[in-house]
This record gives structure tokens, C-alpha cells and sequence, in this order.
């Protein structure tokens, strides 16, 4: 929601009329000068927008303020126009209202066009997120980052590197979704402030690292050739993909990362196919490219690739975990009651590449049980058991 600067408004007044943190308004206003806000310019309320009403017989700022809980002031100032002296009968007020719901979708298939809508619609309500497309895939659709927070300790968060792992990316933008409401409402979230971890961490995520993938699995083939032939030709000529789990061309995004990437070549599929085929050469691809260059530009310091499926999580790599990632593991497990699994024979993933590239802690969790892709009755059950370990992940 936008207001118009008033001669003599500051960000702290608007904090206080409608109960936002300050720092949340500075971050979602980052072109103004929060000393010398000038008459006549937009500043953006994350969390709110707004609502027209008709204005009925008898209706004064005052009252309708009361009926809608909100200062006069704030109606006010979403008003410039209106004559608040004499509310005109017919005419419409709009009223602020605080975002109170989720307003992504939630325990549906999660394809791209989903994502495309629900990432403007957050972008849109909480104007400090800082949002970035940092690659694109095989088809040209974005891969995007969303960041937010103030803290020097970076978290990554990504989900969907595998196709018909889908339901990740929806578990992942549910919980930023209820991050975003906690701290625009003030909520704790299982007693956590909100607020405190905005200000300790920066938070990173990339929702759907396979969007072509993603797509395929929930709709089959695209139109565009040469894929059109390849997929079906690689899927033996079915034409259900729920089994895929490599991008568009055949090759597995997560045995693409150079960490002990030969040892996968060798012994997986010798040529593109529905999964774990490792590619001609580490990177080949742009949604693995773009995933390593995002870990050496932002310096993470812990990295969380979310899949499915087995209630559990990896935490080492060949002995090159640092000591704090035990730590972690023991909490996540504590938290979720997921199974903390050090070693298992398997290389060339991100979270094994973040590992031996940088020394730092890095996780794979492992959502759910059963058959990929899981079905979407297990949606609320996988949110519940993985929600601490985004927290933890977090404050850890
Ligand atoms: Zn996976």
C-alpha cells in the first residue's frame, strides 16, 4: 500500500500509526531519505493495502475509524483527495488493511505460472523484499531469489532442484509466506520473534531451481522443439513424467556440482535420461551454473536444499563439514523429529559442493515419506515437521 507525504510526516510517525516496525518501513522505502522525506512523494507500508468502502448516511471519519479499528489519521492519509470534513454520500474511502492471511497458494500443485504469481504478489505487499532473477533455465524461464533481513549471517533456502519434488517449493513459499506475516503482524512464530531473526540473519531463497522440470512433471512435454521430441523420447515415449526429476534436457541438477562429480559419471547414466544423469561436464547446465554462482556471490554461510522424500537429513561431505554443522543437525533433528544422517553415498549435489567449497554448513533435507511426486495430503503434515527446521536453520 502507498501514502502520499505530508509536510511534516517521518517514517517513525508512520511507525506508529499503523504498528510497524520502523526498520521494515526504512527497507521498504530504500530510494527516500528517511532524514528529509519530501511533501508529495509515495512511501510504501509493508503488510497493508487498501480497501475501498462506501461512504452511508452519517458516516464521519471518526466513525468509520472506529468501526474498522484504525487511526482517523491513517484513513487520512490514504484519502489526499477527499474532503474529510464532509464525506460526500456514494463517494469511496479507502480504509488501510493489514494483511492477516497467507496470500500465496498453499498445498496445491506448484507449477511456474504459480510461482510467477504468487512471487508478485509477496513482492507487491512487502515491499522489502529484494527480489532477483539470477539465471534462467533451459526454457528462459527466471530463476529468482528473494532476500530479505539485516543480519550478517546469510541463509540460503532452495527447493524444487528436482522435478517431480515440486511440493517443496509450495512448503517453501507457505513458510515465507507466514515469515512475512509474522513480522508485519507482530506474531511470534512457536515463540520465535520474527522481527529479532530479520534483524540477525539475511534471508536467502530460491523456490524453484527446476522450473522446466517442474512443469513438465505437472503438465507434460512443452511446446518448444527440440524438447517436445527429447522429453518424449527420453521418457520412453509415456506420457506421464511424474518419475522425471532432471531439467528439460535430461540431466540431474543435482549431480551437476563439481564435488566428486567423476565419481557420479561414471556410474550413472551414460546419457541424458528422466534422472540422475550427471551431464557431459560439471555445470553444463544453467540452472546448476546460475545456483553455484548465486553460493559465490552472496558468501552464504549455511546453505538448506529442501526434497523429497524420507523424514531425514544429510549434513556431511567426505569429512569437510565444519564442527557447527553437528550442532545444527542435532536441533533440526530435535525439532522435527527428521532422522540426522552424516554420510551417504551420493556426490556432485549442491549441498555436498557448498561443503567442500566453502567449509560450511550445509543441509539436504529430505521432506516427507512415501512415492515421488508425494501427494498433496501429506502438505500439512510435511509443513508442521519441517517448520523448525527453517526456523532453527535461521537462529541457529
Ligand atoms: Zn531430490
Amino acid at each position: 500500500m502507498k501514502i502520499t507525504v505530508r509536510k511534516g510526516d517521518t517514517f517513525s510517525y508512520y511507525s506508529q500509526l499503523f504498528d510497524l516496525p520502523l526498520q521494515l518501513l526504512l527497507d521498504s522505502n530504500p530510494n527516500l531519505n528517511p532524514d528529509a522525506l519530501q511533501p508529495g512523494s509515495f512511501v510504501r507500508l509493508p503488510g497493508y493495502f487498501a480497501e475501498g468502502i462506501p461512504i452511508n448516511h452519517g458516516d464521519t471519519v471518526h466513525s468509520i475509524s472506529q468501526t474498522c479499528r484504525v487511526h482517523p489519521d491513517a484513513i487520512c492519509l490514504l484519502n489526499p483527495l477527499v474532503n474529510i470534513q464532509s464525506l460526500q454520500i456514494g463517494e469511496r474511502l479507502f480504509v488501510p488493511k493489514r494483511a492477516s492471511g497467507r496470500v500465496v497458494s498453499s498445498g496445491v500443485p506448484y507449477d511456474y505460472p504459480t510461482l510467477q504469481k504468487d512471487l508478485r504478489k509477496v513482492c507487491e505487499l512487502y515491499p522489502f523484499i529484494q527480489s532477483d532473477i539470477i539465471g534462467h533455465s533451459v526454457l528462459k524461464k527466471e530463476l529468482v531469489q528473494l532476500k530479505w533481513g539485516r543480519g550478517t549471517k546469510k541463509v540460503h533456502v532452495n527447493a524444487s532442484f528436482h522435478a517431480n519434488e515440486w511440493i517443496t517449493t509450495g512448503i517453501l513459499m507457505t513458510f515465507l509466506n507466514d515469515y512475512l506475516l509474522a513480522l508485519t503482524n507482530n506474531i511470534p512464530i512457536r515463540g520465535v520473534n520474527m522481527l529479532t531473526l530479520y534483524e540477525q540473519t539475511t534471508l536467502s531463497a530460491v523456490p524453484m531451481v527446476d522450473p522446466d522440470g517442474v512443469d513438465l512433471v505437472l503438465h507434460g512435454p512443452p511446446v518448444q522443439e527440440p524438447f517436445h521430441s527429447l522429453v518424449k523420447s527420453l521418457n520412453k515415449e509415456s506420457i506421464d513424467f511424474k518419475d522425471w526429476k532432471a531439467n528439460i534436457r535430461g540431466v540431474d541438477l543435482n549431480n551437476q556440482l563439481p564435488a566428486r562429480w567423476e565419481k557420479e559419471k561414471v556410474r550413472k547414466p551414460q546419457e541424458a535420461a528422466p534422472r540422475d544423469y550427471p551431464g557431459d561436464y560439471p555445470l553444463s547446465e544453467p540452472e546448476a551454473r546460475a545456483m553455484a554462482d548465486l553460493a559465490f556471490e552472496e558468501d552464504f554461510d549455511r546453505v538448506i536444499a529442501l526434497h523429497t522424500q524420507g523424514k531425514e537429513f544429510y549434513w556431511g561431505f567426505e569429512k569437510e563439514e565444519p564442527p557447527e554443522a553437528e550442532d545444527i543437525a542435532r536441533e533440526f533433528e530435535r525439532v522435527s523429529g527428521y532422522k540426522a544422517v552424516q554420510y551417504v553415498d551420493s556426490y556432485a549435489g549442491y549441498k555436498d559442493w557448498f561443503i567442500q567449497e566453502f567449509r560450511r554448513p550445509g543441509f539436504t533435507i529430505e521432506l516427507g515419506y512415501g512415492v515421488n511426486p508425494l501427494p498433496l495430503s501429506q502438505f500439512d503434515e510435511i509443513y508442521e515437521d519441517t517448520l523448525g527446521i527453517f526456523l532453527a536453520g535461521l537462529y541457529m
